[in-house]
């Protein structure tokens, strides 16, 4: 057996002709910048986040930082987020010259606890970013409060979460602004980078337009320091092809979770903690995450078995080696480095087998009883 954490091969298989005709088609045009399917894509997406606007950009790293420095972040604010996420997030803080504040995780979501956030709120705070980890969201209700209540901006880190909704309400809708990563491994993939933003706020989605073409409007007049940062042509292409697939890919996602769990808890409920779903949420599983003891030598043991696991992830943000300027020590977000410890994350993907699922709770098993 040799099971990988995801396998992208088959659903390239499907989707191959269809694909090659739209590049051709890219190639043919000689339209490869902001044409014609990057339009279609935002507008889609902008549509199915229920919002106004969608602004694509070379990747979800650059649609956070974006995103910042369109909402009016700068040098000197301070930025709420959590330090259990990928090094995008607090990166594109850093980026957009603001400090991150890291707030610890509710343990039962692995996302920013939102009891925790007035505490770290100061005159330079201006903007929150909840990262929705896994595919499920974070409390936005509870968040959406707290920023009505301080004047802050906030920014949905939805990289994982394409798709999840919370008491009806999706991504994008309750955040000033959601961003959406197209990396190919995410749950809408692209072959290469890309990402996108999604918002409502007009105005903001307009700086964020002018800031992806280097500050220029009209072209050539610059009146802020922007980037290059565009979603291409071929990406979006692709990315056409494959949205309108996305709704049945994340149920199969939710099936596959569905499946573990009861195969999980039917021996080992005692010893690991199955994904947790808060009662509102609708979970898109970009991630099925496992809190295990013995974690390390779980995963040394399921690789000896042929079977790949991840874990998202091992160093939290707020002792990464880059942000010791910002002054965090081990300790300081007791339930953030919990995790860290305990997390491990099994393949998860649309076309898994459940043949996969089997074999890997039944090595699991084995590993514990
Ligand atoms: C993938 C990811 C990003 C960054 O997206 P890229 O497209 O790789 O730049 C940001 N935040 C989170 C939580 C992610 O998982």
């Amino acid at each position: 057996m040799n099971i990988p954490m995801l396998d992208l091969s088959d659903q390239y298989k499907k989707l191959k002709n269809e694909i090659i005709e739209s590049l051709d088609e890219v190639m043919s045009s000689s339209q490869f910048i902001l044409g014609g399917n990057v339009k279609k894509i935002e507008s889609d997406i902008a549509v199915f986040s229920n919002v106004n606007n969608g602004i694509g950009v070379a990747n979800g790293s650059d649609a956070i930082h974006i995103a910042l420095q369109a909402a009016g972040v700068k040098e000197g604010d301070e930025v709420i987020t959590t330090a259990f996420t990928f090094f995008a997030t607090g990166g594109a803080i850093v980026r957009a010259g603001a400090n991150p504040k890291y707030v610890d995780i509710d343990p039962i979501t692995f996302n920013i606890d939102p009891n925790k956030i007035e505490e770290v709120i100061t005159d330079k705070t201006k903007a929150i970013i909840p990262v929705h980890l896994y595919g499920q969201m974070a409390d936005m209700e509870a968040i959406k409060a707290i920023a009505d209540k301080y004047n802050l901006i906030v920014i949905e880190d939805a990289a994982q979460a394409i798709g999840a909704k919370q008491n009806g309400k999706r991504v994008g809708e309750l955040g000033t602004a959601a961003t959406y990563s197209f990396f190919p491994t995410k749950n809408l993939g692209a072959y290469g980078d890309a990402g996108m933003i999604v918002t409502d706020n007009d105005d903001l989605a307009e700086e964020a337009r002018v800031i992806r073409v280097h500050g220029s409007k009209p072209k050539y007049y610059h009146h802020v320091l922007g980037y290059n940062s565009r979603l291409d042509e071929m990406q979006a292409a692709i990315l056409n092809v494959k949205f309108p697939h996305l709704e049945d890919w994340s149920n199969m996602r939710r099936k596959h979770a569905k499946t573990y769990t009861q195969l999980l808890n039917e021996k080992l409920s005692h010893i690991i903690q199955t994904p947790i779903v808060k009662e509102g949420n609708h979970h898109v599983f970009h991630q099925y995450t496992l809190r295990v003891p013995k974690r390390d030598e779980l995963q040394a043991y399921l690789k000896e078995q042929g079977i790949s696991t991840m874990v998202y992830y091992p160093m939290p943000l707020h002792i990464q080696p880059v942000f010791k300027e910002l002054g965090y020590k081990d300790g300081d977000l007791p339930e953030t480095e919990k995790a860290a410890k305990e997390a491990i994350s099994l393949p998860m993907y649309p076309e898994l087998p459940v043949e996969h699922q089997e074999y890997i709770v039944d090595k699991i098993m084995e590993f514990y009883l």
